[in-house]
């Protein structure tokens, strides 16, 4: 097969998302030649795109509570619910695992505490792109959990500062829908995820990087990439492919969890004054620059749900305009689909795949990609440079495979 590159490159990265562009940034920065692909048409083109865009470590924990694996088995009989799955032969072992590790409370704390740590970190990074020029829209203005029932309300961590109905309508007098109390997060905050993965991507290629659109990868193997347009050659191969990691790199524990967003045009629809995520419903508010994004769903399956389906994104806007009834004449949008890389135990998979150290997977981000993209970037990097941080040893292929849990 030809060459679609002549020269051979130190990085090159399969993925123009979040986690690929913040893995380009870094990379580049240090000095190497950088490539990246991607089957889209540009920077962000996968589910980094069309997402709540919240930066918050408050979120970063195991992939599911046992409050809510109690929850999946009602909702999976209800055809609106936040929650579903596609059957197919390669989920049923995931579900095993991810049953495996949510009735183990030791590993919750653990992932808790490993997830925070480096979403709290992430944050920092998120902050400080402003001050480099890359402008992702990003705002630090807290985040609110709104509980509409009080037993809901009672599941909230004994440290947390928990606000009444009323000290929660204090703080987003648009709560006009039943309001059990809340949680505020001061310290959180948010970008427009679009605008935040072009923004980094374009500031890798100002310090060389390259994009190289409509290239979908078919192999990736020791010092090399295969696309149908002919190879790449690269010191090191890093597959940033969110949930199409599987389709490269098959022993990954990564499966799709397919979720949606809708957006209200913000002319017509009074902004609140922070992101907003109600409990019960699993649906995340954001107030975007040009409108206001309501998210949520989660359907797991091998492959991404293809399409959006209707009932689910109606419950998704219904949940929303319940609580705020202000949104009730606001046009919407038609609907966005996209699939969250999602491992069993919450743990993203960052590090080599292979004896060589030629081939690394970055991904498996679930809910919290957008938040992690900075830090993995910094991760990726510094295992490039032969220089890791020991955190990652507890993300890497290797150490699942010890656990005999790959
Ligand atoms: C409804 C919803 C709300 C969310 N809200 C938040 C939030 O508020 N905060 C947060 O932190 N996270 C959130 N997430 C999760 C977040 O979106 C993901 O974790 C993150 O975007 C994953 O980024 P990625 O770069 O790994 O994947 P992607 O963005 O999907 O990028 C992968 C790229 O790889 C390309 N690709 C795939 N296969 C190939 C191939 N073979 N060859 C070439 N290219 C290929 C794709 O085209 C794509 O561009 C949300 C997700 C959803 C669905």
């Amino acid at each position: 097969m030809s060459e679609l590159l002549t020269e051979p490159v130190d990085v090159a990265v399969v993925g123009a998302g979040a986690i690929g562009a913040c893995v380009a940034l870094e990379c580049a920065e240090a000095g190497a030649s950088v490539v990246v692909l991607d089957a889209g048409d540009g920077w962000g083109t996968g589910v980094s795109s069309g997402n709540a865009g919240w930066v918050c470590p408050s979120h970063a924990g195991p992939f599911a509570t046992l409050t809510d694996l109690t929850n999946a088995l009602r909702w999976m009989l209800k055809r609106d619910s936040p929650f579903g799955f596609r059957p197919s032969p390669a989920l049923l072992p995931w579900m095993l695992r991810l049953l495996r590790f949510t009735v183990d409370r030791a590993h919750a704390q653990r992932v808790s505490a490993a997830l925070h740590e480096l979403a709290v970190e992430s944050l920092a990074l998120h902050a400080g792109y402003g001050a480099r020029g890359i402008e992702t829209g990003f705002q630090r203005r807290g985040l609110l959990d709104v509980y509409q029932t009080a037993a809901a309300l009672r599941s909230v961590p004994a440290d947390a500062t928990v606000l009444n109905a009323d000290e929660a309508r204090a703080e987003e007098p648009l709560l006009q829908g039943r309001i059990a109390g809340a949680v505020l997060h001061p310290d959180e905050a948010y970008c427009d995820p679009a605008r935040f993965v072009r923004a980094v991507g374009h500031a890798a290629e100002t310090v060389g990087a390259r994009l190289l659109t409509g290239r979908r990868v078919s192999a990736v193997r020791r010092g090399e990439l295969v696309t149908d347009a002919g190879t790449v050659r690269a010191g090191a191969v890093v597959v940033a492919t969110g949930a199409g990691t599987r389709a490269l790199i098959p022993r990954t524990p990564i499966i799709s969890g397919t979720g949606y967003s809708v957006d209200l045009a913000s002319g017509q629809t009074p902004m609140p004054a922070r992101p907003l995520f109600l409990k019960e419903a699993r649906v995340a508010i954001t107030p975007l620059p040009d409108s206001l994004r309501m998210a949520g769903t989660m359907v797991l399956g091998r492959d991404p749900h293809p399409g959006i389906d209707r009932r689910r994104l109606d419950a998704i806007h219904r949940a929303g305009v319940e609580a705020m009834p202000a949104w009730s004449g606001s046009q919407r949008s038609a609907g966005w689909a996209g699939a969250r890389p999602c491992t069993y135990d919450g743990l993203p998979t960052v590090g080599w795949t292979d004896p060589s150290r030629s081939v690394m997977v970055a991904g498996g981000h679930g809910m919290v990609g957008v938040t992690l993209a900075p830090i993995t970037g910094q991760l990726v990097r510094g295992i490039i440079d032969g220089d890791p941080d020991p955190r990652v040893e507890n993300l890497a292929p290797a150490h699942r495979r010890k656990t005999r849990h790959p």
